[in-house]
């Protein structure tokens, strides 16, 4: 079957890359190519950033008030609702995540707008109550420029949502670069900003590799923030570009979170949440809960219940509705899984369930894996697998739980599961991690801030500051003295 070419979307316009270069997306249920886009080169990617810098500066956009703003993003949000189950159908073909996961996910977009939306008209500064009486100050918040958003491919339209509905309510323009292996739903939003009614050079979207595409766009000087989603490895690339540019960042990265069971939880509950943490997404999630901490005295009830459960998981095409757990959204990431699975079994870590390959048709499937480790050493313990990979931990006290929850690099979530009030609040203050679920897993809300500490990386998106921070703060002094200006040499 011939891929199905795809466009760009820069400047209100849809186009290939200048040179006519392309590559494909793969299907991961067959690993064969289904679709093909421009490969954006440095010219494409100046493009879109000169286009979404001009729309910047354009009155079009610039005199646009943040009421009006708001309404673009409510058309948007509403347009989104009538094709969501279209855009689920394109992302669940493109990166292999089940239709009921996609369509579920692409049903709460639209929220994410809305509550952008609703922010875009209060955003204001502060009048400041000086320590100069002959002074007015005030601070004012303006929108910062052009954005460079980089998506990674397990949910590029939820990752794109949580980005450019406060970049647009703050009055930014943005060039989006999805990931090479996931563009398809993101070329289709696009028909959608544009029908919604943005001006030409707002929201552009060049596809292209990581190295050379997204690097053209987050090294370009006209960039004044980047928000990334992705590997510590590519990070670090953005990092050094953003010297370049001295673009302001926020980075989501990935995790090693813990999911801590106490002996007085809800055990079906919480086995319930360890599947939710790992398995779902075949733990290709950057909060995946792939570090399982039980406490001793349960262990044996819940490794037969996990185990169990780990045997009745449905593995199979994305489309199908009883599917509960797809392929890997692509080759390079099935075979990291398997490397990393393979170097802890060479390690002699004990795998109790999976640990292989699931043989379906070409597909890139892997079963749902379960290790047992009373070591905290073992790469498998340490590394993000991003994959449906579980370690299993022992613990024997409050005191125990807590520093092996925090015995690791990533800060992204955790989840903890107790009756005991007190050593839920104990823990969640302890635990160093940007979310912390009590006997829930892997909640997410456009009101709640998601992020990380240390190498899970910083920055903040959705929640009550999504908007403020797509903004620059400005002080404004005004002298209200008609005295003529003192001494020049003495600061005021
Ligand atoms: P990568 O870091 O490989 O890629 C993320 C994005 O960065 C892609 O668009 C990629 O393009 C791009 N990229 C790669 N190299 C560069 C570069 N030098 N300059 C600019 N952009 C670059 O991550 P994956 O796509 O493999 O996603 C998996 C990772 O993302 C995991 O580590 C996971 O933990 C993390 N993640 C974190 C989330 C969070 O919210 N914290 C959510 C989802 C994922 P291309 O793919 O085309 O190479």
């Amino acid at each position: 079957m011939t891929p199905t070419p795809m466009q760009m979307y820069i400047d209100g316009r849809w186009c290939d890359a200048r040179d006519g270069a392309t590559f494909a997306s793969y299907d991961p249920v067959t690993a064969q190519p289904w679709c093909q886009f421009p490969d954006a080169g440095p010219k494409d990617v100046d493009d879109a950033v000169q286009s979404a810098h001009r729309a910047f500066d354009s009155a079009e956009w610039a005199t646009l008030t943040a009421t009006k703003r708001a309404r673009l993003l409510h058309r948007l949000a509403d347009l989104i609702e009538a094709n969501t189950e279209e855009l689920a159908q394109l992302e669940s073909r493109d990166n292999g995540k089940l239709i009921r996961e996609t369509r579920g996910q692409v049903g709460y977009l639209p929220e994410f707008f809305r509550y952008s939306a609703g922010m875009a008209d209060k955003v204001t500064g502060d009048t400041l109550p000086l320590d100069k009486p002959d002074m007015f100050g005030a601070t004012v918040r303006v929108p910062i420029g052009v954005v460079a958003a980089i998506i990674p491919w397990n949910s590029p339209l939820y990752l794109t949502a949580i980005k450019l509905a406060p970049a647009l309510a703050a009055g930014n323009t943005m060039v989006i670069k999805p990931s090479e292996h996931a563009s398809a739903s993101l070329a289709r939003l696009m028909t959608l900003v544009e029908e919604a009614g943005f001006p030409a050079g707002v929201v552009n979207l060049v596809t292209g590799y990581g190295p050379s595409t997204g690097a053209a766009l987050t090294a370009h000087p006209l960039v004044r923030k980047i928000a990334f989603t992705g590997g510590s490895a590519s990070a670090r690339h953005v990092i050094r570009n953003s010297a370049e540019n001295f673009a302001k960042l926020s980075l989501e990265l990935g995790g090693k979170s813990p999911n801590i069971v106490f002996a007085d939880a809800d055990i079906d509950s919480a086995v319930n949440g360890i599947v939710a943490g790992v398995f779902a997404a075949s733990g290709q999630s950057c909060v995946a809960g792939s570090r399982v901490l039980v406490e001793r005295s349960v262990l044996p009830h819940v490794l037969e219940k996990l185990k169990d459960r780990a045997a009745r998981i449905v593995i199979g095409k994305p489309d199908d509705p009883d599917t509960e757990m797809g392929p890997m959204a692509t080759q390079a990431q099935l075979e990291l899984v398997e490397r990393l699975v393979s170097q802890a079994k060479e390690e002699g870590v004990e795998c109790i369930y999976g640990g292989r390959r699931a043989e379906i048709g070409d597909g890139w499937y892997f079963q749902p894996t379960i290790f047992y480790s009373e070591s905290t050493s073992p790469a498998i313990v340490r590394e993000e697998v991003f994959g449906p990979v579980m370690v299993i931990m022992p613990f024997d006290d409050e005191a125990q739980a807590m520093t092996l929850a925090n015995d690791t690099e990533h800060g992204l979530a955790a989840g903890i599961w107790t009756r005991d009030v007190g050593r839920a609040h104990r823990l969640a203050r302890g635990i160093r991690a940007g979310i912390i679920w009590v006997n829930t897993y892997r909640a997410v809300s456009a009101l709640a801030p998601i992020g990380g500490f240390g190498a899970s990386g910083y920055g903040r998106e959705c929640g009550p500051d999504s908007v403020k921070d797509y903004t620059e703060l400005k002080t404004l002094w005004i002298n209200l003295s008609s005295d003529p200006m003192p001494d020049p040499f003495i600061m005021r």
